[in-house]
């Protein structure tokens, strides 16, 4: 009876959060909950763990998230904002769940639960450079249509007609009407929210120093100033699984791979569609760079550029945004200026009119890459109750939402979803 009470309580609330985004409440505005005990205890509060707290609250799970810093304070706070995915195709895989299952997610948030994320689905528009190019992309958008998935190849004056900025004398471009934008911040501190007016208790400024299972079963958990316990736990800590891992004596293989970014002062809309090029994807379906030590699909390898990566979009506050770059530099995320240059450069191949734009700013942070290149959602088998949802590289705003209502499904029914074979933790991750 109580656990009735409970539930349609929680169901309220759900309801009500429309109500709450519209007041822009964040997490640490609403009441604050104590206690140190949980049945679940997430630890990284970037869209990963923020996605998996909302969805398993939202079932009446017990949920308590850990976050060093604030919430988006990393990966997911950093990046360009874009949504990838063509559709669900005709037999949907573990890429079309995470990229239109998402895209599902961030219409729920932004449209039935009221969260201003600044979501749109813009379209991407992806430049074709070269004639050698576009015969391999006629190919490929053929099989992918044929496959069920919602792509299109442009002439470049088709393309001018929809991206007015767009370079009329480029080979042509690549449509896909299903992709889409939104604010990486807002986004992630949205499910943050949704989570906590769930019923998930969120603990920013808690750094994870050591975990220990439990004899009784379970795991204590220790941060800087406090102990916590949870029968079951959840790694989302994005590129700091390997050392997180390590504190479990496992052997997560995810590293860490610099992203950088600039942007431009704010100028009023002339870029619509989130942009990129297929450079550097045409490059890697000839050699995409992997080693045992080295993810697939760098622009860079051991010191040297491999490729150039673009992709950028124009943010709602007007500043034009572009990126591209992955280089694997341990933690090092300082903005490298002559990489940037590059960027921008590639940039003005698609947009010319940027060339003429100066740079306002410039940032860099940190993607989980896992080294077969696939992300890592489900179960660790080599311990008991402990899970994890990362390795979602570089597209992992994109494929967090989905990746977190996957694994939360998977903790809350002990069912997997058929399409988590391919993330299956037990393919790498194993006892140091
Ligand atoms: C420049 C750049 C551009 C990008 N562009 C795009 C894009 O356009 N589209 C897209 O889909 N993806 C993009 N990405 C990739 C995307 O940002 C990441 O894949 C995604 O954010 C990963 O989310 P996450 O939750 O796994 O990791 P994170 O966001 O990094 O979250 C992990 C969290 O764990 C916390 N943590 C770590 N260790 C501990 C500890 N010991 N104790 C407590 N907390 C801890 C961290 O503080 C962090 O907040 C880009 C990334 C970058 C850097």
């Amino acid at each position: 009876m109580a656990d009735k009470k409970h539930n349609t309580d929680r169901r309220r609330l759900i309801a009500g959060l429309g109500t709450l985004a519209a007041a822009n409440a964040l997490p640490g505005q609403l009441t604050a909950q104590t206690g140190n005990e949980t049945d679940i205890l997430i630890i990284g509060g970037g869209i990963a763990g923020s996605s998996t707290a909302f969805h398993l609250a939202e079932q009446g799970r017990d949920v308590l998230l850990l976050e060093r810093g604030e919430i988006a304070s990393e990966a997911s706070g950093q990046n360009m904002g874009g949504l990838g995915g063509s559709g669900w195709g005709n037999n949907p895989n573990l890429l079309s769940y995470l990229t239109a299952g998402s895209v599902e997610i961030f219409k729920r948030m932004q449209i039935d639960l009221g969260y201003d994320m600044e979501f749109r689905l813009s379209g991407t528009l992806t430049a074709i450079h070269t004639d050698e190019q576009y015969e391999y992309y006629q190919d490929d958008v053929a099989a992918q249509r044929n496959n069920g998935y919602q792509i299109e190849l442009l002439s470049s004056r088709e393309a001018r007609a929809i991206e007015p900025e767009s370079n009329g004398s480029l080979p042509g471009y690549m449509y896909r009407p299903e992709r889409g934008q939104a604010d990486p911040v807002k986004s992630t501190q949205a499910f943050a929210h949704a989570a906590q007016v769930a019923g998930a208790t969120i603990n920013t400024g808690h750094n994870v120093v050591s975990m220990s299972p439990l004899s009784a079963g379970g795991y204590s958990v220790q941060t800087e100033s406090a102990e916590f316990r949870c029968q079951s736990l959840v790694l989302a800590t994005g590129a700091w699984c390997g050392p997180i891992g390590e504190m479990l004596g496992l052997k997560i293989p995810i590293v860490p791979i610099r992203g950088q970014m600039w942007a431009t002062e704010s100028l009023p809309a002339r870029v619509l569609h989130t942009i990129g090029s297929t450079v550097s994807s045409y490059a890697w379906s000839k050699d995409n760079g992997a080693d045992e030590v080295t993810p697939p699909n760098l622009t860079h390898k051991n010191g040297r550029r491999m490729t150039r990566h673009l992709y950028g979009r124009q943010r709602m506050n007007g500043e034009i945004i572009f990126g591209g770059d992955r280089e694997s530099l341990g933690y090092d995320k300082t903005p490298n200026r002559s990489g940037i240059e590059v960027n921008r450069q590639h940039a003005a191949e698609v947009i010319p009119l940027v060339a003429s734009l100066p740079i306002a700013r410039t940032w860099a942070g940190l993607m989980p890459f896992s080294l077969d290149g696939s992300p890592i959602i489900g179960k660790i088998p080599v311990r008991d109750n402990l899970f994890i949802v990362s390795g979602l590289a570089s597209s992992g705003f994109g494929r967090g939402p989905m990746a977190g209502k996957l694994a939360a499904d998977y903790i809350h029914s002990s069912n997997m979803n058929p399409v988590l074979g391919e993330s299956d933790p037990a393919r790498c991750v194993t006892e140091t």
